[in-house]
């Protein structure tokens, strides 16, 4: 008889947005005139800048010539693409292959799909409160799960503990849900410890584009000896605008080699095994994306982004309401006022002011006090809701 994974029984439910609408839902059916203030989810507001749509439009054009028609493309990325992140990590002074980066449909899948690395046997070493996905990922794959709690004291960058033995880490700078960065000190920690345990990390970068601080890495590989225990997962979701698009990339050293097997070699195998690579429209588009002019115009979808976390910082500040992030990085973890559990907090902001946040219970236990707004949400909004805050608290 069949066995399925029965992995999938053993998460808990996540009812974090589906409830978060509800809730904002029932509140619009009760108040028809009232308008909500939505910085809850982390989807994003501005359009795709010009250079993309421009590169959209020619490859479009391209697909309806035989001349320029593409088919089936390299599963492993188009070597337009892959010189594309190539040349973009430069200014970061890293310096890939071309083999070292692997085109995908976005960050989440290859979350899940990266797993395939790795057999049954191992623990997952999650720094919380997280980005749900690298728990859930690792229940279904049946490995054990080790939940460290990223202390206010730190930051909320935690730092490694050595009486741990973890063998996937993962690390998110900046930070989704805290909006912490990572500093060069802390994940140099990182690094040391994945070496001394024989351990991978799996740096999750899809909000590099935030850092507006010299002493903070884009990239784990700007780390000293990260090329020999690091992967590094990343997406043009937040970076370009690409959420509906779906086009990010992996980065794998060839230097990643464990039994003496090279896992730039095993995920090439496993690309080609069972993916047929991203289509070569998208692959045209984040290339423009990540160009130099791509890269120009898209900041100012970022700046807007910036701007908007800027405003509710400052509010914040008026209101002497302690947070995290909201530098570095477009997501605000703000302590909720009066000792408020989360969810009590999210109806308090709901009823009084028409603000849709998320409660930071949805990223782990010890996010129970706390809650996340978003500088994704749109500009007037943002204002808006930094009055509103202003008008509550100060
Ligand atoms: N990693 C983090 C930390 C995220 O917050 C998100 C999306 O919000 C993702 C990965 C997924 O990004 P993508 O849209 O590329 O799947």
């Amino acid at each position: 008889m069949i066995e399925i994974n029965k992995n999938y029984l053993n998460i808990k439910k996540s009812y974090l947005f589906a409830e978060v609408n509800k809730r904002s839902r029932e509140y619009l059916e009760a108040h028809p005139d009232e308008k909500l203030l939505i910085l809850g989810v982390g989807d994003i507001t501005q359009p795709l800048c010009d250079s993309v749509i421009s590169a959209l439009h020619s490859a479009v054009d391209d697909q309806s010539k035989k001349e320029s028609f593409h088919g089936y493309m390299p599963e492993c990325g188009s070597d337009e693409f892959r010189t594309a992140v190539v040349s973009y990590y430069k200014k970061f002074g890293v310096n890939f292959e071309k083999n070292e980066v692997f085109v995908s449909s976005g960050a989440l899948d290859e979350l899940g799909d990266i797993l395939k690395l790795f057999s049954d046997n191992n623990s997952a070493l999650v720094p919380e409160p997280a980005y749900p996905a690298y728990v859930e990922t690792n229940i279904i794959s049946g490995h054990r799960v080790i939940h460290l709690p990223a202390l206010p004291e730190n930051g909320f960058t935690a730092l490694p503990d050595y009486g741990i033995d973890a063998d996937i880490i993962y690390l998110c700078s900046p930070n989704n849900p805290t909006g912490a960065a990572y500093s060069y000190d802390v994940l140099s920690k990182w690094v040391e410890y994945a070496k001394a345990k024989k351990s991978i990390i799996i740096f999750d970068a899809a909000y590099e584009s935030f850092i507006v601080d010299r002493d903070i890495p884009h990239s784990i590989f700007e780390l000293e000896g990260s090329r020999q225990c690091c992967i590094e997962i990343c997406s043009l979701s937040k970076t370009a605008g690409f959420t509906g698009m779906r086009c990010g990339y992996t980065v794998i050293p060839n230097e990643l080699v464990f039994d003496g097997i090279s896992l730039n070699a095993l995920w090439t195998q496993n690309r080609t095994t069972i993916t047929n690579g991203v289509s070569y429209v998208l692959q045209k588009a984040g290339a423009a994306a990540l160009s130099e002019e791509g890269q120009r115009q898209t900041k100012q979808a970022v700046k807007i982004y910036q701007k908007n976390a800027e405003v509710l910082t400052k509010a914040l500040d008026e209101c002497k309401i302690t947070y995290y992030g909201g530098k570095n990085s477009p997501y605000i973890w703000m302590r909720c006022p009066n000792d408020m559990n989360s969810w009590d907090f999210f109806d308090f902001l709901l009823n009084k002011a028409q603000i849709v946040g998320t409660p930071g219970a949805g990223f782990g236990e010890c996010g129970n006090y706390y809650f996340r707004l978003s500088a994704f949400g749109d500009p007037e909004d943002t204002v808006l809701a930094g009055e509103r805050i202003k008008d509550m608290f100060k």
